[in-house]
């Protein structure tokens, strides 16, 4: 029977990130993942934050060498209003750019690269079930094999092999949402049409209806709509639904208008997610395995890596018999940024982010300071967007209504 350090359940960005981080560390990992890789994962558009990340990983060079869409920035748009952010120009320090990257291409990239690293990793074998024993896990395989670990690390996201086998899940305090979404071939051919921003689209008749319009570097892009089921399944065919909102919309309607609809819509419902905690006794929930808030920010996959880079800074120091603080060293500041996000997410919702966000007041220090935000930097201390975030947003709301 073989026996590890920590086995790593999924191979996506926080599981390869939390593996590499370890193997550096000298840390025996194992990472197992049941798909044949790459494989469909949606999540495209990243955040400069994840750049400091992946750097760190070893992993930044081969992201950089592939060639995927350049991003600097987040567009809004909402009838005729047009807004954006440039990632470049914010007030905490750190990369500004980054990448809207095909996930599946992207994870594989990351996963090779941990396995240059020497990292050991199975594909196509899935975690079956753990049993938790006084002095380590015992972790059985769909290929029948039995392990070992001393630690579990649970980056298995929408799997969720944690907090369903320990019954770990709670109803996330978000309302359940729908997307629609498919990849066109979007044949743009606006001249000022800025491909290396997200745009973000509020519904003309919906506010709490939202679009992604994502751009690739290969003349296709992301396209999807999210909002309550309510409120956008018109009964028609996923196709039809998709098709019938973006249309709606004033900017994607001329922007789409030669667009070649050539890949079949997917929907994925009720994502957000709440744990009851984020780790145990020889256990740790990352990513989407613990908490998911939204995609309106794209703030998914910078949380997973943040949350790899904590797990991965405690399981060194448990596995070399260190003292650790799980709740202040873990809980505590990966909640700070998920609880900063948490406000926008919720102020987008409810309308009072988008009140900011669609503002005609200029105020250029406040402006970099939400834009650090938008940038993934919800941890940065000395951000008060981040600090005292639903205070400051309140405050801010109330005068861009004015
Ligand atoms: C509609 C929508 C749009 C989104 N858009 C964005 C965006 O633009 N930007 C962004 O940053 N985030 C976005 N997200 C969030 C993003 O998808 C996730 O936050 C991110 O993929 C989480 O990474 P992860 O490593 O935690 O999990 P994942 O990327 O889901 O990886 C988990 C891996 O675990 C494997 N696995 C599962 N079960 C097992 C098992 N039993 N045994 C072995 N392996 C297993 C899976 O096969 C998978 O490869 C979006 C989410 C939704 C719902």
């Amino acid at each position: 029977m073989r026996s590890v350090d920590v086995l790593v359940i999924g191979a996506g960005p926080s599981g390869s990130i939390v593996s590499a981080l370890l193997n550096k560390q000298g840390i025996d990992v194992l990472c197992v993942e049941k798909e044949r890789f790459p494989r469909f994962v949606i999540g495209e558009s990243l955040l400069p934050n994840c750049m400091n990340i992946l750097h760190e990983a070893g992993f930044l060079d081969a992201v950089e060498a592939h060639g995927f869409q350049y991003k600097n920035g987040a567009a809004f748009s909402f009838k005729d209003e047009y807004r954006y952010f440039d990632f470049c120009d914010k007030s905490s320090t750190g990369y500004g750019t980054t990448f809207q990257v095909q996930r599946g291409i992207f994870d594989e990239i990351l996963i090779n690269e941990a396995i240059k690293q020497g990292v050991d990793v199975c594909f196509e074998i899935a975690v079956e079930d753990l049993e938790f024993l006084d002095d380590y896990v015992e972790v059985k395989l769909s290929n029948g094999d039995i392990i070992r670990a001393k630690y579990i690390v649970d980056a298995s996201g929408y799997g969720r092999v944690l907090p369903r086998k320990l019954n770990l899940e709670v109803p996330s305090t978000l309302t359940p949402k729908k997307a629609y979404f498919t990849h066109i071939q979007d044949n743009i051919n606006e001249p000022l049409y800025d491909r290396n921003k997200i745009l973000i689209t509020t519904h003309p008749n919906f506010r709490d209806v939202w679009f992604w319009l994502i751009p690739f570097s290969n003349g296709r892009c992301s396209i999807g709509v999210v909002g309550e089921e309510s409120r956008i399944n018109t009964g028609a065919s996923d196709e039809e639904i998709l098709k019938h909102h973006v249309y709606l919309a004033p900017m994607l309607n001329r922007l789409l208008g030669n667009a070649l609809w050539d890949t079949p819509v997917r929907t994925i419902s009720s994502y957000s997610k709440d744990v009851k905690q984020l780790y145990g006794d020889r256990y740790i929930l990352l990513g989407n395995a613990s908490e998911f808030l939204d995609p309106v920010f794209s703030s998914g996959v910078t949380i997973a890596m943040v949350s790899a880079k904590l797990a991965s800074d405690v399981l060194v120091k448990i596995l070399t018999n260190q003292n650790v603080d799980m709740k202040k060293e873990y809980e505590e500041p990966l909640m700070f940024g998920i609880n900063s996000f948490r406000t926008y997410v919720e102020g987008w919702y409810d309308g009072k982010f988008q009140d900011v966000i669609y503002t005609k007041i200029e105020n250029h220090k406040v402006k970099r300071q939400i834009c650090s935000i938008l940038a993934g930097y919800a941890w940065d201390k000395n951000n008060p967007y981040a600090t005292r975030s639903d205070e400051a947003l309140d405050v801010l709301a109330k005068f861009c209504k004015k």
